[in-house]
């Protein structure tokens, strides 16, 4: 049993008339027709605690694809219970076997399941079939066959022996379960933080994001079908507040694996800190929190590749990446040719229902983000300091739609330029050619964040003391292409700063984290 270097998912096109296209818009209506109940599932067995939530369509409020039941405290309990349980058998199972579980998930995902999950996705999630494709199915594979392949790499290493002396390492999973919070925009980051621990022996409690909970379900039925045993992870959907209090606090809790805002992130952090000497073992925090990418433009950029950059790097799944540009430094010689060309390019953006698949953008998630993305477009609208130049309306009346904005700033510290907004919307500050040294700096300090960040530059001197100059300013970092789109096995993912901890996902350096080495040496 040797693994070679996986190939990512090839991406499907779903171009008219293709089988993926049929298959695809047949399960868009199957499921629209047929609200699911899904359970919480535990130890291996699903549980209906009757307190439900329904699951919403952004792209059409009044629509539901059923409903979910809710864990409350007693449940969690007994998921610690499940997740402890199972740790041992699971932990000792030969690795190849483990393995081979991941592998299968992979195999069902690409094929039999493959209209199912993407189309829970589109319809959930508000997804377009590619940004669904490239998520839900190519980049949910690429993490199971990736890390797989990483975990027997990392296996493989022993440490050296010296005469009479056998030393050895064992690759154990942590002393405790692992817990998991996972983000409503990727699917696959869900499957990620879900399944990463468990390849290399651990057990997991995952609490999904509640509007991410239909395509998440219908993972986790593809790892229990692949033969995942019962209580290796648990799905547990709830209130942040009570996984917070039941879970995050229990002293077996080992590993703490996380996608989502940088506020909850530092909350956890902090109940983790009063709690500490409770643990059993120190708890491994590993956490991919919020950006504000960026998109720096030097005057020898290429318009044409820069205007492709800021388009699809800003209002793809509507600006609800991570990853997303947000906020774009332009230098003046540039702006006037660049602006025209946003125009035309924004101008042809088509937004709406996700079954109309010439729709570039869907909706965002729900109502809070919704009301969240309005707030700074009417600040910006009010603020005497920038101007909405493109886009700017919203209307919730059928689905939760946001236009395609652009705001242009007066200052690069304007609210919108350094806070992140999670939808739709670029804000642009255009500088003198001869103040970049200055631009650099404030494109540097303007933010806490430091995820991702892309240059544009033909001329290699500036793109070498562009890079330099925002060595920190993002873990992912581009030149010239736009700051989203990381793929497994390629580009491994994270950021610094209030971005995260950068334990790269889809990574060996991510799997390291849930494990813990037993050195041995036997004298002979
Ligand atoms: N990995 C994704 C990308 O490169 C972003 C992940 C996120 O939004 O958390 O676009």
């Amino acid at each position: 049993f040797e693994l070679k270097f996986p190939e990512n998912e090839p991406v499907k096109g779903y171009m008219p008339g293709s089988p993926e296209r049929a298959a695809i818009k047949a399960e868009l209506e199957r499921q629209l027709a047929n609200p699911v109940e899904v359970p919480i599932i535990i130890g291996g067995k699903e549980i209906r605690t009757g307190n439900k939530a329904p699951m919403i369509c952004p792209h059409d409020h009044q629509k539901v694809l059923g409903e979910y039941h809710v864990a409350g405290e007693k449940e969690l309990l007994l998921a610690i219970e499940a997740a402890e349980a199972a740790r041992e058998e699971w932990e000792n199972m030969p690795w190849e076997h483990r393995a081979t579980i991941f592998l299968k998930a992979a195999d069902l995902l690409t094929g039999k399941y493959r209209a199912k999950v993407a189309a829970s996705c589109m319809l959930g999630q508000s997804k377009n079939p590619f940004q669904a494709e490239i998520d839900a199915i190519c980049e949910l594979a690429d993490f199971l066959r990736f890390n797989t392949y990483y975990a027997q790499e990392i296996y493989k290493q022993q440490p050296m022996n010296t005469p009479g002396v056998w030393n050895r390492v064992e690759y154990r999973a942590l002393d405790g379960f692992v817990a998991a919070i996972t983000p409503f925009n990727f699917t696959s980051i869900g499957g990620n933080l879900s399944t990463a621990p468990t390849i290399v022996g651990n057990t997991v409690l995952w609490k999904p994001s509640s509007t991410a909970v239909l395509s998440n379900y219908y993972f986790m039925q593809i790892l229990m079908e692949a033969g995942l045993p019962a209580g290796v992870i648990n799905f547990v959907p709830c209130r942040g507040t009570d996984f917070g209090r039941v879970v995050v606090s229990h002293p077996k809790m080992a590993g703490f694996h996380f996608t989502g805002s940088t506020a909850v992130f530092n909350g956890i952090w902090n109940q983790v800190g009063s709690n500490i000497a409770k643990y059993v073992s120190y708890p491994r925090l590993v956490g991919e929190t919020g950006g504000k990418d960026f998109i720096f433009a030097h005057e020898s950029a290429d318009i044409e590749a820069l205007t492709c950059a800021m388009v699809l790097g800003a209002y793809e799944y509507q600006g609800q990446k991570c990853s997303a540009a947000s906020r774009a430094y332009i230098p003046e010689s540039l702006w006037s040719q660049l602006k025209g060309r946003l125009e035309e390019e924004i101008g042809k953006i088509k937004m709406g229902d996700v079954r109309d698949f010439t729709n570039l953008m869907n909706a965002v998630i729900d109502r809070s983000s919704f009301l969240n993305i309005k707030n700074y477009l009417d600040y910006a609208r009010e603020s005497q300091d920038a101007e909405i130049i493109f886009g700017g309306g919203c209307d919730d009346s059928v689905g939760y739609f946001v236009e395609p904005t652009v705001i242009l700033a007066k200052t690069p510290n304007f609210k919108t330029m350094v806070e992140e907004i999670f939808g739709p919307v670029m804000t642009v500050y255009v500088y003198p050619n001869d103040k970049l040294e200055e631009t650099l700096k404030a494109c540097d300090t303007a933010t806490i964040y430091g995820l991702t960040g892309a240059v544009f530059a033909q001329d290699r001197a500036a793109v070498i003391k562009i890079a330099k100059a925002l060595d920190h300013a993002a873990g992912n970092f581009y030149i010239n292409d736009k700051p989203t789109g990381a793929v497994v096995g390629q580009q491994p993912f994270g950021g610094s700063r209030a971005s995260g901890t950068n334990d790269k996902a889809g990574s060996a350096i991510n799997l390291y984290r849930w494990i813990s080495q037993r050195a041995i040496k036997e004298a002979m």
